[in-house]
């Protein structure tokens, strides 16, 4: 029996789960993945927005700005690479100013710090080279590790004791008089008296488990290419266009990442083929090519083999395909509507698409305000803030303490991932990450490896190997991701005498 029970480990899901553990309480988070940040929190651009974008006066507004201000210290407390590199919105032609001037005005009512309207000669003392009559700079907007934060906010809830059920999916909800029961796909059964609904794709279908149905989700689907880290610094700033009203997104950008690689992306189509799945992640032929053209158009220096993977995330929208443009985040106290006269707590948030990253720190305060309505929230003296013994990434540390590390522990000094120059160490603190994750991708999400030029073409085997003879893993049981496994079978004679199959 749980006092509070999370459905869904994307980033909203983890930064609630952390902070309701700084209270007295019981919390599990159950996840149908093999892992945490699996969903729309790993396939993003990662920005951190700066309030520009959304009407005054709607919960997103207000959440962007909030949570964008307390990243700065969260991210210090859990090592989460975060780089306040600003940004410019650029305005290309006169009919672009209208954009320009709202987005300019939102901000002022919003509470953005320090924007500045910029002609061309200024743009350019923080973008050489750029194009455009105007452009609006918001200095506070940035870039994060957005699986990064969603690993580090799990991995820090579980340290203060909160239970993660993974490959769990959530098939039904019955009430009792005092509790909620969550079945999961598995066949366990948890109960809790406040049950919190943020399954981002499927928010919809889960509150519908509860008997609450009037909401409806679209997927809108975003596909982008990742570029070379060869272009690192090239970019100094986001460069943005300006949306237009009805646009399902910001609009096609450039985005440097904060491991040095470009993003350039994401478009925005709505996934309305019947028998499509809301988390359908195909990359298509045609925006492929399309948004190699823009690159080219963009960054006239790319050549063909800097285009070194693509990827695409699935926004959850409030908003039909025919209406487009964004509906505000909804974020209720459902309890009345689902268990009428009950001692019971539901709580749902649907259509959490961009700016949710951002809002993530801020909206796990106002779902802590909610849950207070339920249950006594009594704060813990002994709640750990920090991750202890997490270092960060190894190559990006000062050299003295590279050897001090190397010295204390010579994996350090062994490099398994080349292009990301990822040490034999990251990847073992990887594989025995502490929520017990086991997919290739829990191993490339929190180590880095597999993610550079040659896309794991160097490290894979090696990784493979240490699974099998360190870990006694069986390769064939190791999946990219749930339902996506690595091996199929063996083709030859193992050197240690193993049958083929
Ligand atoms: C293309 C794109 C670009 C974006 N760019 C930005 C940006 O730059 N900045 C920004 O602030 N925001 C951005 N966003 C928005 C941001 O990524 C999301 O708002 C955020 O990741 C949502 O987090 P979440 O935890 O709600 O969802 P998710 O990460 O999708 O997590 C939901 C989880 O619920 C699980 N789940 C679903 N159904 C069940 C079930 N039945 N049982 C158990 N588990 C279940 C899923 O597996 C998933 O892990 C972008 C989004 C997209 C798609």
């Amino acid at each position: 029996m749980y006092d509070v029970l999370v459905i869904g480990a994307g980033v909203i899901g983890c930064a609630i789960a952390r902070e309701l553990s700084k209270y007295s309480i019981k919390i599990g988070v159950i996840e149908k993945e093999p892992d945490v940040a699996f969903g729309t929190s790993s396939r993003n651009s990662a920005v951190l927005h700066s309030g520009i974008n959304y009407l005054p006066g709607t919960v997103r507004a207000e959440l962007d700005v909030k949570g964008n201000a307390m990243m700065d210290e969260l991210c210090a407390s859990l090592k989460v690479p975060l780089k306040r590199i600003g940004k410019l919105t650029v305005a290309l032609k006169e009919e672009d100013l209208p954009g320009l001037y709202k987005q300019q005005k939102q901000g002022e009512a919003n509470g953005t710090p320090g924007m500045e309207l910029m002609d061309n000669d200024k743009m350019r003392t923080i973008q050489p080279g750029i194009e455009g009559i105007l452009g609006l700079w918001t200095p506070t907007s940035a870039i994060i590790s957005s699986f990064g934060l969603t690993i580090a906010l799990a991995e820090n809830a579980k340290a203060n004791g909160v239970d993660f059920h993974l490959n769990s999916e959530v098939t039904a909800i019955e009430k009792g008089e005092d509790s909620l029961t969550v079945v999961t796909s598995d066949g366990k059964r948890n109960s809790a008296r406040v049950v919190i609904n943020s399954a981002g794709l499927h928010c919809d279908e889960v509150s519908a488990m509860a008997g609450f149905t009037g909401a409806k989700i679209w997927s809108c689907r975003g596909e982008y290419y990742v570029l070379d880290k060869r272009l690192n610094g090239s970019l100094k700033t986001l460069i943005y266009p300006v949306p237009g009203p009805n646009d399902p997104g910001l609009g096609i950008h450039l985005t440097p990442t904060v491991d040095g690689n470009i993003l350039i992306g994401p478009s925005a189509a709505y996934i309305t083929e019947p028998g499509e799945s809301r988390e359908d992640y195909r990359a298509t032929a045609a925006i492929m090519e399309d948004l190699k053209r823009e690159g080219l158009r963009l960054l006239p220096e790319l050549s063909a083999s800097d285009f070194i993977r693509n990827f695409s995330g699935n926004r959850p929208k409030q908003t039909p395909p025919e209406k487009g443009g964004n509906a505000d985040f909804t974020i209720e106290d459902v309890s009345e509507k689902v268990a009428p006269g009950k001692k019971v707590g539901f709580i749902h948030l649907l259509g959490m698409e961009s700016p949710g990253l951002t809002s993530s720190p801020a909206i796990a305060l106002k779902v802590k305000d909610m849950v207070e309505k339920h249950i006594t929230l009594s704060p813990r003296t002994d709640f750990i803030a920090e991750r202890p013994g997490f270092i960060g990434t190894f190559s990006e540390l000062p050299l003295e303490q590279r050897m001090d590390l190397i010295r204390t522990e010579p994996e350090y000094g062994e490099i398994f991932c080349r292009c990301e120059q990822i040490t034999k160490k990251e990847i073992r603190d990887a594989i025995e990450n502490p929520l017990g994750a086991r997919a290739m991708s829990s191993i490339k999400y929190r180590a880095r490896a597999m993610m550079g030029r040659c896309q794991g073409g160097f490290c894979v085997p090696r990784i493979v190997r240490m699974l099998r003879d360190e870990y006694g893993f069986n390769p064939e049981d190791y999946f990219v991701r749930k339902d996506a496994p690595m091996f199929v079978g063996r083709v030859r004679e193992s050197a240690r005498g193993g049958a083929s199959k």
